[in-house]
This record gives C-alpha cells, structure tokens and sequence, in this order.
C-alpha cells in the first residue's frame, strides 16, 4: 500500500499496556496534547505515526479519532487491542480482525430497526478491505509465527458498546438479540465501532486487530486483567511492527 506515504498512520489502543511497547519503539518522539489527551507522533521502523489512546468508550474513542484526523492528517487508522472473545472457538490469546462493526448497545426501535444506527440508514459498518488484508499478513506473522499451535486468528464482526461484558449471562443474553437479527459477532470490545463511524464520515481507511484477552464470562475480569499486564503490550508492538513492514 504506497498511497500518501508522508501522511502518518495512526495506531489506536484503548489501554496505556497496549501502548507501551509501541511508545517504547517510537523513533524521533514528539508528544503533542489536543483535547486532554497526549498524540505521540514519530517514526516506527521508518514509518511516520501517530499513536494515540482511544481511551474506554465509544465517545472518548470517537473524540480520539476525530483529533487524529482534524489535527494530525493522518492517511489511515489502525486499532490493536484487546476484547472479550464470544464467537465459538475464539479463545484467549486469538487474534479477531475486525471484517465489520457494529454498536450492540444502539436501540432506537420502533423509530429505527434494532442496532440500526440511526441517519445512517445501516446497522454494519466495514473495515478497509486493503488495510485489513495488511493487517491480517501482519498478524499471521507476529502472532501465528510465534505460537502456532495455540493462537488462532479470525476475521469476522466485533461488536462494540459501553459495557465491559462480564458475565456468562450477560454474554448469552446480548448473542441472543444480535443473533435474532442476523448478527453473530466474534468479538465484543467497547471502541471499534465508533472508530469506523468516524472513519466513515471521513472517508479514511480504517483496520482493527483484537486479541482475546477473556472470554467475556464470569471469569472476564481476572482473565483480562492478567492478559493485559502480562501479553497485551507484545501483541500490540509484533503486530504494528510487521504492518509497517508492509505500508
Ligand atoms: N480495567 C481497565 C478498564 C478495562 S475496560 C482500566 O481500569 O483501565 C476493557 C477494555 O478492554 C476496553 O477497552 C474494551 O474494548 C476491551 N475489552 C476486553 N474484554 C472485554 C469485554 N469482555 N467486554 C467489553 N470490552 C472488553
């Protein structure tokens, strides 16, 4: 992918432990502040970047990204992160990139269909075919290379909403209502899909990588909280460091 290639592209975490490796790496680091949050602009091997918290949330991820577009010209934004698995078969320490997204938490029935965001006439909003097919190598490399008989990667839908998904009935609950309109998403997280939104309103290509951190049961607090501190950080830095190989 050769298109703009002095514009940066912009690496989005929501956690300060995800970030840490790739802040680590950033050669010629300049941290600028805009809307209360810190952007590390630099290079990461030869590449120019903008690596920024998402912070937790739709809004705070959709009030990220619209700074990283307005202020920082960025050419694409790619997400790395973590998210609670609760497709069958996707485990902790998988990789889920993200084919689509969707708000598990929009409701505007009977106005609007159920999940349907309203205006925008859609419920699924699409990850850059492009960027994600990078994305995907990147992985392949980063994280299958070095784990091959465990880590698992899958490409599918994630779905997003404020809540930290923390209960096996609470899991089964919102699959019940996701799968009753045709929806079966692979991975819930909370940031990914208002970050598509904005990438949509600005026509900017957008990818997203998340790794199972928990399977967004009884267990998800102990399970993410472990993965976080313990493995999240080198997912995050294998996984930017093979894409930008091959930007
Ligand atoms: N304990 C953290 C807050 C974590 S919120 C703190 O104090 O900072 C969970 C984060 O991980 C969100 O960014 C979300 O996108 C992702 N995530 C991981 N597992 C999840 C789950 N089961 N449900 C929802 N989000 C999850």
């Amino acid at each position: 992918m050769n298109f703009a290639p002095n514009r940066p592209t912009a690496i989005l975490s929501a956690l300060i432990e995800e970030q840490r490796g790739l802040v680590s790496q950033l050669d010629n680091a300049v941290c600028v502040q805009r809307a209360g949050r810190d952007f590390w602009r630099g290079n990461l091997a030869g590449r120019p970047v903008v690596l920024a918290l998402s912070r937790i949330g739709k809004v705070a991820a959709a009030t990220t990204t619209t700074a990283l577009i307005e202020a920082f010209d960025v050419a694409r934004v790619v997400f790395t992160g973590v998210a609670g698995g609760v497709g069958p078969g996707v485990a902790v320490g998988d990789v889920v990139l993200g084919s689509h997204f969707l708000q598990h938490d929009m409701d505007a029935s009977p106005l609007f269909p159920r999940f349907e965001l309203p205006l925008y006439g859609r419920t699924l909003f699409a990850a850059d075919q492009d960027l994600s097919d990078l994305l995907i190598k990147a992985c392949e490399v980063a994280v299958l290379g070095e784990a091959p008989q465990k880590a698992r990667l899958h490409r599918g839908l994630i779905a997003s909403g404020d809540r930290f998904v923390s209960s096996a009935r609470e899991a089964t609950e919102m699959l019940e209502k996701l799968h009753a309109c045709g929806h079966a998403p692979l991975a819930v997280e909370m940031e990914c899909a208002a970050v598509a939104q904005v990438c949509l309103d600005y026509a900017i290509p957008f990818a997203a990588a998340r790794t199972i951190s928990d399977r967004a049961d009884d267990q998800a607090h102990v399970d993410f909280q472990q993965f976080v501190t313990e493995v999240a950080s080198n997912y995050s830095r294998n996984i930017v460091g093979q894409l930008m190989k091959l930007l």
